[in-house]
């Protein structure tokens, strides 16, 4: 039996950034993973999405500038734009082993079980741990409906060798809405079957309404309120039932695509044999993202599902958990400023409060919204979605919250985070001299 300080279960962001600092510390580590090493964001989510969109990219700009001087046709060649993808995943899994055997962290491969309150198996191996972390990150959410096992994970979709010509998402989240944007520019008929009132249920409605003009002038056919009840195949095609509010429906399909959420990865762990407590599918962790039930037994990332589901907060979480863990358990995870985005085209970004929240926690709000595609910053790249809305909290002069959708979202909204992180006033922002021109010269005007 190997005895460590740390076992950690996983090797992606979380795990990654938890063993290497217990490890500098001079204690004995071990990682497992029944996958590749390199977790989700390297393999089979961030990273070669991004790669995607940004062949997704090339073609957008070209097309919006066709008739200020560009000329001629572009189109994805889907399988080159999957041959670059791997030059980027495809070295990962190596290199992970490569790195964890340098600073002294063993690797295990397979699936880890608990076996007792301090011990997991791995194949034939049991391993004791003073520590042990799940950084076993998420899988996609089990749908209860006949036919769910037609569905096509984001893993892959971002594997596939050949483009299907008409694509059916089932939700209407950011990967429905990453997934769609780049397929639409592959040149695919894609339909988003969003079961409840909006996409994106979690950006600023307004601001979401103002891209939606962007999923239809691209023709992505978005239905909502379509709840899928079954997916039948018939032949060489899909048959997606699906309640309408208008009564059941049928839409045919060549791929359909699972983007209806995605879970903690914590069933196989058999976690009643160390008396980690779960509750409706969750791990029941205090503050210190530590077991209540075993305090020896810490969480990180999008296994623990404290904070949302991003590599950032992965990467947080493991920071955490490894300072609870050498300094003793004093160390909470924070969550302010954690800004996300949807990567459309253009993307969609969001830090801090919602107007809703924010309207419900501070007496004097002051809120700035417009839709302004008509500066300089859309209008240079011909994109008709611009559009913003800012919270500020009156007393205080603080940032509280940040919406933005348009041409450069995903970066102008890592200074609205790192305002609201910080507690920089509006004043701080606007006297800030930002490169002109860029995404970042509007904010002056956006507060
Ligand atoms: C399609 C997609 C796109 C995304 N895009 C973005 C983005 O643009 N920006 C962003 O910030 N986030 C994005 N995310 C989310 C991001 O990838 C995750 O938040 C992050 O990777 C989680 O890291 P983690 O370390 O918590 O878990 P993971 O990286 O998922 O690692 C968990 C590891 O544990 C292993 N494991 C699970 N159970 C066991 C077991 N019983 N035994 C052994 N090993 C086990 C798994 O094989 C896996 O390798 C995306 C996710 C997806 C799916």
């Amino acid at each position: 039996m190997g005895s460590y300080d740390l076992i950690v279960i996983g090797t992606g962001t979380a795990a990654q950034v938890a063993a290497r600092r217990v490890r500098r510390a001079g204690r004995s580590v071990a990682v497992i993973d029944h996958r590749p090493f390199g977790g989700t964001c390297a393999l089979r989510g961030c990273d070669p999405k991004k790669v995607l969109v940004s062949g997704a990219e090339g073609i957008d700009l070209a097309r919006r500038m066709r008739s200020h001087g560009v000329t001629g046709d572009l189109r994805i060649e889907w399988k080159d734009l999957i041959a670059f993808k791997r030059t980027f995943t495809e070295p990962v899994p190596r290199r992970r082993e490569e790195d964890f055997a340098k600073q002294g962290i063993d690797g295990f491969h397979g699936v880890a079980r608990f076996t007792g309150p301090d011990r997991v198996a791995v194949n034939d191996h049991i391993l004791q741990g003073r520590h042990i972390l799940i950084a076993s990150g998420a899988r996609p959410a089990v749908l209860g409906f006949p036919g769910a096992g037609h569905l096509t994970t984001s893993d892959a979709f971002m594997e596939l060798e050949h483009f299907p010509g008409r694509i059916v998402m089932v939700g209407g989240g950011y990967i429905a809405a990453e997934f769609s944007h780049i397929a639409a520019r592959a040149g695919a008929n894609v339909a988003v079957l969003q079961r409840s009132a909006r996409m994106l249920p979690t950006f600023d409605a307004e601001v979401v309404g103002w891209l939606m003009d962007k999923f239809a002038e691209i023709g992505v056919d978005v239905r909502t309120g379509n709840a899928v009840t079954a997916i039948e195949r018939t032949g060489d095609e899909y048959r997606v039932h699906k309640q309408t509010p208008h009564g059941e429906a049928v839409a045919s399909a060549d791929l359909v695509v699972h983007a209806a959420g995605r879970v903690p990865d914590i069933a196989a762990l058999n976690l009643s044999a160390a008396n980690v407590a779960v509750a409706g599918g969750r791990l029941k962790l205090n503050d210190f993202l530590q077991s209540v039930s075993n305090p020896i037994v810490y969480a990180a990332g999008d296994a623990a599902a404290k904070g949302p589901p991003l590599t950032p907060v992965s990467s947080h979480d493991a920071k955490v958990v490894a300072d609870n863990i050498l300094e003793g358990t004093r160390h909470k995870a924070d969550y302010r400023g954690v800004p996300s985005v949807a990567f459309t085209l253009p993307p969609i970004a969001a830090v801090g409060l919602s107007e809703s929240a924010a309207r419900a926690q501070t007496p004097k709000l002051r809120m700035k919204s417009a839709k302004v595609p008509d500066w300089y910053t859309a209008r240079r790249i011909a994109e008709s979605v611009y559009g913003y809305k800012t919270l500020v909290d009156e007393d205080s002069g603080h940032i509280i919250g940040a919406h933005v959708v348009g041409p450069h979202a995903d970066e102008v909204i890592n200074l609205f985070a790192l305002a609201i992180r910080h507690n920089l006033t509006a004043a701080d922002l606007k006297s800030a001299m930002f490169i002109y021109p860029t995404g970042a010269s509007d904010i002056g005007y956006m507060l």
